[in-house]
């Protein structure tokens, strides 16, 4: 059993500027975590750019030459309050989406059985028309569109376990009844959407959960709201928006979940895509802010992968 990972020094370039939580050494504190003799078994590959026809499918033109031709030469551009550009933010976005692209055509071709893209900037916030809170194109969107529109499966999944809700993915998917999303997240919380009743064409579960909810209320979520309806899409490929935010180590959020948590709902998320994506999933990195909680939770969640 194959786990690919997928990363690219560009994406430890990408500086939104000291003091922001969504920092370089995020990343760099979980690929030292992937250093552990424990995981020589994943196969690392070099994360390729995107095809602009794979942005264009979930982005349209305008804002795809709008975040590229905003990238400054030097220092810094803000596109909002909590997104901001470097001179090197338009290559890791171009990693980051195409790390899932990669990753989505190995498990399709079954070269990789499952997949992990160790990336940044994130990309759920991001909607097809607006960069948003951290994230400049929507990678899960993305990958979910090429599987899609390349390799003709008929439905795909994307499941969301960041602390924040995935408005961009939401928004991306609610109109298209053989995309699914679903979130379990933190609410009220940034940015705000993710209410229960927001259902798409009945293709979007929303699982708010209270501040302190804590592992208990997150398992009955997943298990009681996402899992059933999961089951019932029969996704033929998974796709999970892995943000580990909402441990409760985490400076952003209070959700108060544990590594244990995470080896949880991976295993779980493995079943759904044993019994109807002959085992394809692909995972990509949103949030997590707190560097050791963030390394020790990716960590459980690939090895999880890894015992596929
Ligand atoms: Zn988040």
């Amino acid at each position: 059993m194959t786990t690919f990972l997928y990363t690219h020094p560009a994406c430890l370039d990408h500086d939104p500027g000291r003091h922001h939580p969504e920092s370089p050494a995020r990343l760099r504190a979980v690929l030292a975590a992937l250093d552990d003799p424990e995981f020589a078994r994943l196969e690392r590959s070099e994360a390729p750019e995107a095809a602009r026809e794979d942005l264009l499918r979930v982005h349209p033109r305008r804002h795809v030459d709008g975040i590229l031709g905003t990238v400054p030469q030097t220092g810094h551009i803000a596109i909002d309050a909590d997104t901001v550009l470097s001179p090197a933010s338009g290559e890791a976005a171009l990693r980051a989406a195409g790390a899932v692209v990669a990753a989505v055509d190995a498990v399709v071709a079954k070269e990789a059985d499952n997949a992990f893209c160790a990336v940044r900037p994130p990309g759920h916030h991001a909607e097809p028309q607006r960069a948003m809170g951290f994230c400049l194109f929507n990678n899960a969107a993305i990958g979910a569109l090429r599987a899609r529109e390349v390799h003709g499966l008929a439905r795909v999944a994307v499941v969301d376990f960041d602390v924040h809700h995935g408005n961009g993915t939401q928004a991306a998917f609610e109109a298209d009844g053989t995309l699914f999303y679903a979130s379990t997240h933190q609410f009220p919380l940034y940015p705000g959407t993710g209410a229960a009743s927001e259902t798409g064409v009945g293709n979007v579960v929303n699982v708010p959960l209270r501040p302190m909810a804590g592992s208990s209320q997150f398992r009955l979520g997943v298990t009681q709201r996402i899992l059933p309806a999961l089951d019932a899409f029969r996704p033929e490929l998974v796709i999970v928006s892995a943000g580990f935010d909402a441990h409760r180590s985490d400076p952003l959020a209070q959700l108060m979940l544990e590594e244990a948590d995470y080896t949880w709902v991976t295993e779980k998320l493995l079943e759904i895509a044993d019994r109807h994506a002959a085992g394809r999933l692909v995972a990509t990195l949103e949030g997590g802010y707190d560097l050791s909680a963030l390394a020790a939770s990716a960590a459980a969640h690939i090895r999880v992968l890894m015992s596929a």
